[in-house]
């Protein structure tokens, strides 16, 4: 959605807006312009993928949770907000260098006063000059040198300031960048960084004939937690499951939250065995935390994962990769959850 869109021109575009904050109403959602945004693109349907996830989950009757809709702004809308902040830096940047070429330019006039002040005083030196006149020259090229030197310090002042307001954008920059790659809650890797990292790991798996493995983790019973102990409870659960798989992750593993409940591990360099002694690792390491409510100290019991783990095979594509450890959790799901599965595991059970 541009703020130029003519979907938003006249008495069309008003009704558009009008009906998106009625239907957010209708929800009882707030208006805020993530949520708005994601109402206005699903009734203009200019994003097909976007309207399907919402029309499933409102057939479903799940309620449309904040959780939720911030997920799908993640996904959906996180590249259109980075361009926007980038798009303002850059206007910063260009404002600062425009600054010091204006101050640039006043120095350069200067400059050439004081030139023209020398040449003049050289030239009545040469032609000969009383002792009055000399007397009054050299008053006026040290009145010239003096604002040549004072304007020197102050351009180098405001050099010094312009360099500064310039890595603050930078660092800026950066800190967007690395935002708009990180999932919020979690501080793990979001969608979008696990998306790019699968890809160049296939690229370099497929190049250097390495091997790869991919583990999808999904939350035992975790709608039971959010039932019981309400959503930020929840929240706090799969906080916890983040900082126990970063922790353990190790080198050039990428931990990411693959969706509400759900964590990826994509391991570059790992043997099916690795990778599965990784995972086994892992399940045990969460269940043996009792977990407890911070407010109350209750014990919300024991939280268990399961696991499904596959490896990549030379020349399949992402999405073949996901599928296979997506059918290797489900299996670990159907088998009692609280388990690993690979895929020898998986195919096994299935003979
Ligand atoms: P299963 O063992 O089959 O995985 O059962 P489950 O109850 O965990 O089922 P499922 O994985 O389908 O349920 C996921 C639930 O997680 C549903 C959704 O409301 C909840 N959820 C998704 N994202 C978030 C979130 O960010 N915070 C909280 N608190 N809950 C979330
Ligand atoms: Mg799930
Ligand atoms: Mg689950």
């Amino acid at each position: 959605m541009s703020l130029f869109d003519e979907a938003f021109d006249g008495p069309p575009g008003l009704a558009l807006g009008h009906s998106a904050i009625d239907a957010l109403g209708a929800q009882t959602l707030p208006t805020t312009p993530a949520n708005y945004e994601i109402w206005v693109t699903h009734q203009l349907g200019r994003h097909p993928d976007l309207s399907r996830e919402l029309q499933a989950r409102i057939a479903r009757g799940e309620p449309l949770s904040a959780a939720f809709l911030e997920d799908l702004f993640e996904r959906y809308f996180a590249n259109t907000r980075l361009s926007l902040q980038l798009i303002e830096a850059g206007e910063s940047i260009a404002r600062e260098l425009t600054d010091v070429a204006a101050t640039l330019k006043d120095a350069g006039s200067e400059a050439g006063a004081y030139s023209n002040a020398l040449d003049t005083a050289a030239s009545q030196f040469e032609q000969g000059i009383d002792p009055k006149t000399f007397r009054a020259v050299v008053t006026q090229l040290a009145v010239a040198s003096r604002d040549m030197a004072a304007r020197n310090k102050e351009l180098a002042e405001q050099m010094a300031a312009s360099s500064r307001q310039v890595d603050t954008l930078q660092a800026a920059l950066q800190s967007v960048k690395v935002e708009a790659l990180t999932d919020s809650l979690t501080g793990l890797a979001n969608r979008k960084q696990f998306d790019a990292a699968l890809r160049r790991r296939i690229e370099e798996a497929n190049s250097g004939g390495s091997q790869l493995c991919l583990m999808m983790c999904d939350i035992d019973h975790f709608k039971r937690v959010n039932d019981t102990w309400g959503h930020l409870v929840g929240d706090q659960v799969i906080r916890f499951i983040a900082n126990q798989m970063q922790q353990m992750a190790q080198g050039d593993c990428l931990c990411a939250r693959y969706g509400g409940e759900e964590f990826t591990v994509i391991m570059p360099r790992k043997t099916l065995r690795e990778a599965s002694t990784f995972g086994e690792a892992f399940n045990r390491k969460v269940k043996a935390k009792v977990l407890t409510r911070r407010s109350t100290g209750e014990s919300l019991g024991q939280v268990t994962v399961s696991i499904g783990i596959a490896q990549y095979r030379l020349g399949e594509s992402v999405s073949d990769l996901i599928g296979r450890a997506d059918a290797c959790l489900y299996s670990a799901k159907r088998g009692g959850r609280d388990r690993v599965t690979t895929e020898e595991e998986s195919n096994r059970t299935a003979a």
